[in-house]
This record gives structure tokens, C-alpha cells and sequence, in this order.
């Protein structure tokens, strides 16, 4: 078997996140860029995380075209390839359908920047994407766009994007978003949160563009 150490990796963060309560049953789905070639590994479709070996990870060339039997890639693919197509520099991508980030998601209400953490790990507000069909390339597309070069998204009544140089981040990042909308919702019933002023912003987004430059 073939890249046996980052089959291990997807599995891992699958069980991690539907341990941590960041999805429910066999929604969100996971994956992780094969580096040096057109091809990524995914998380199967229709299978729980808790049964999920490395040898049901799903290995896809950038055709979209399974490259073993035995299980059907997620249907979520075509934008975890449109992703990694794109962006050179993601690594790992988990796709979450976790409590509060779908509350915000539902409400289709743009995160404005209210902590630190915002920029430093998603690299600005967090938006929602416009809503299309979970599969389509429709979908795939409307995620490419409003993503830009962030590293988190809102999928309207759906779910979150989630990405990092390699799982490891993505999976940080994963719950910082679930943490940033639980905190914007808990505030929303004490009247809203307050955005950081124009220079917090501009000094995260300095501090920010420091660090992607290392
Ligand atoms: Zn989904």
C-alpha cells in the first residue's frame, strides 16, 4: 500500500474530528495532499470514522479519477481538488460540519475580525460561500472564489473549509473556526460582538504578512 503514513494521517484526523464533536454519523470528510505528484488521498464516502482503516482511504489524481477499488472517493471531492489545484499551498483539508459553525453558517452572516486568532489563522474575516448542491462543481467553484488566500471558509447551510500546509494545521484551524463561531453566537445574545478597531485590524494583518513571508 502506498503512502502508508499519510493514509494514517487522514484516518487519525477523521477519528479526531468526529471524536472532538466537530461532525456527526459520516458527514465532513477529510484529505491530504500527495506531495510532488497530481494527487491527493480522501476520506471514503458512506463509512464511520470509527471503522475507517488506511486502506479505505480513497487515493484521486487531479482528473478526479480514483486510482483504487473498494470504496467510492467522498463526494465531496471536486472541491478538495479544485482546492489543491489552485492553491500550492495547502497541504491538508478537513471539511467539518460542526455545531456552531453551521449556526453561523445557516444565518449566512459574515465574521467580522474580533480576535487575534482571526488573522493568524484564517487570515481574516470569516465569510460564507454562496449556497450550491454538496458534491457539485458548482460548489467547488463558489468555495475557490470567496476562499481567496484564506485558510477558512463558511459553506452556506453546510458546513466549514477548513485548510493548512498539512492536516495538522487544517485540523487547528478546524477548531479555531468552531471556537470563533461559538463565541460569535454567544455574543450575538449579549448584543454582537465588537470588531477590533481599524488599527488591531491592520496591525494583525501586518503581523500576519510578516509570518507568511518566513
Ligand atoms: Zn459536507
Amino acid at each position: 500500500m502506498e503512502y502508508e503514513d499519510l493514509r494514517k494521517q487522514v484516518v487519525d484526523a477523521g477519528l479526531k474530528m468526529y471524536q472532538k464533536g466537530l461532525t456527526h454519523g459520516t458527514s465532513g470528510n477529510i484529505s491530504c495532499r500527495v506531495p510532488q505528484k497530481e494527487k491527493m488521498l480522501i476520506t471514503p464516502s458512506n463509512i464511520s470514522y470509527e471503522q475507517i482503516q488506511e486502506k479505505d482511504i480513497m487515493l484521486v489524481n487531479f482528473a478526479g479519477e480514483a486510482e483504487e477499488t473498494g470504496r467510492n472517493p467522498s463526494s465531496e471531492t471536486p472541491f478538495h481538488l479544485m482546492i489543491y489545484k489552485n492553491r500550492k499551498d495547502i497541504g491538508g483539508i478537513v471539511h467539518s460540519h460542526s455545531v456552531y459553525a453551521l449556526a453561523v453558517a445557516s444565518s449566512r452572516k459574515t465574521v467580522p475580525v474580533f480576535l487575534d486568532e482571526m488573522f493568524s489563522e484564517i487570515g481574516g474575516e470569516l465569510e460564507v460561500s454562496d449556497y450550491a448542491l454538496p458534491g457539485s462543481d458548482e460548489l467547488a467553484s463558489n468555495i475557490l472564489t470567496k476562499l481567496g488566500d484564506k485558510n477558512a471558509l463558511l459553506l452556506a447551510n453546510h458546513g466549514t473549509v477548513c485548510c493548512g500546509k498539512d492536516l495538522e494545521e487544517a485540523f487547528w484551524v478546524a477548531e479555531t473556526v468552531e471556537k470563533i463561531c461559538r463565541i460569535f453566537v454567544m455574543s450575538s445574545l449579549l448584543g454582537g460582538v465588537h470588531p477590533l478597531p481599524d488599527e488591531g485590524v491592520e496591525y494583525q494583518r501586518m503581523m500576519y504578512e510578516m509570518r507568511k513571508d518566513l
